[in-house]
């Protein structure tokens, strides 16, 4: 059984502050929900204030990115140990990072790795642009970012990895892909990618989520299906009692 797990993405939303007033206001909410791993993924900034505001809570705390070295002369980036300060997940390849900051499925397998090799949960997106949907291309590109992403990663430690189902069409658009266009994804593409990597029972016990404008209304659809395991969350993520309610309805 694959427990639920629910992540919610602020992105470039919110200063400390501001998060802090946030997370008090969902926490209570968060709490209270069992039987459900939920997660949230503040700016880097605030992520010191929330390993306090969260310690004992159940609520885990994420980062949206780093990088895959250990230190050095990259400046602006974070290395897996100073997320590990804080964090016990971490987003990687977010299609964002794809589009806007050139992350390849190449930085995306150094960075899986190194997230492993420090026990941090890394929640790796993939999914296809508008184009490639219509073009009739989601498996070819989900499968190459999955083939790609998680070469030379061993079957032992491949069920700490989470991934992310997210058309990119679907981000933020309000557009959300159906429950059953996406259980399909997921059912006839990901996890057999996944299976060819490691065998049918690795691929079986790694979570999928599904992501792209799920909220409050349309999330538990995604929840009854066979395959989605739970939701990235970007928008709704922003709102307590959205989010709260997701949360809410990927209860097993
Ligand atoms: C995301 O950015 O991961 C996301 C799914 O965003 P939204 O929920 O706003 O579509």
């Amino acid at each position: 059984m694959r427990r639920p797990l629910v992540a919610g993405n602020w992105k470039m939303n919110k200063t400390v502050e501001q998060a802090s007033l946030l997370m008090q206001e969902m926490l209570p909410g968060l709490k209270a929900v069992s039987g459900v791993e939920r997660v949230v993924c503040p700016p880097f900034t605030s992520l010191p204030a929330f390993s306090l505001l969260l310690a004992d809570s159940g609520v885990g705390l994420g980062a949206q990115n780093m990088h895959w070295e250990a230190s050095g002369a990259f400046t602006g980036e974070l290395a897996p140990q100073m997320v590990k300060e804080f964090c016990t997940y971490v987003i990687i390849g977010h299609s964002e990072r794809r589009a806007y900051f050139a992350e390849t499925d190449e930085t995306v397998n150094k960075k899986v790795k190194a997230a492993l090799a420090l026990g941090l949960t890394p929640i790796v997106c993939v999914g296809e642009t508008l184009g490639e949907y219509e073009a009739g291309q989601t498996s070819a590109v989900v499968n190459r970012q999955i083939g790609e992403g998680f070469k030379g990663i061993e079957a032992a430690v491949a069920p700490q990895i989470v991934v992310a189902y997210e058309p990119i069409w679907a981000i933020g658009t309000g557009k959300a892909a159906t429950s059953d266009g996406a259980n399909a994804v997921l059912r006839d593409t990901i996890r057999p990618a996944m299976s060819q990597l490691w065998g049918g029972a690795v691929a079986q016990a790694i979570r999928i989520l599904y992501g792209g404008s799920v909220n409050a209304a349309n999330a538990s659809e995604y929840f009854h299906q066979s395959d989605i395991d739970g939701a990235l969350v970007g928008g709704a993520s922003l709102k307590a009692p959205d989010f709260t309610k997701i949360v809410e309805s990927a209860r097993p």
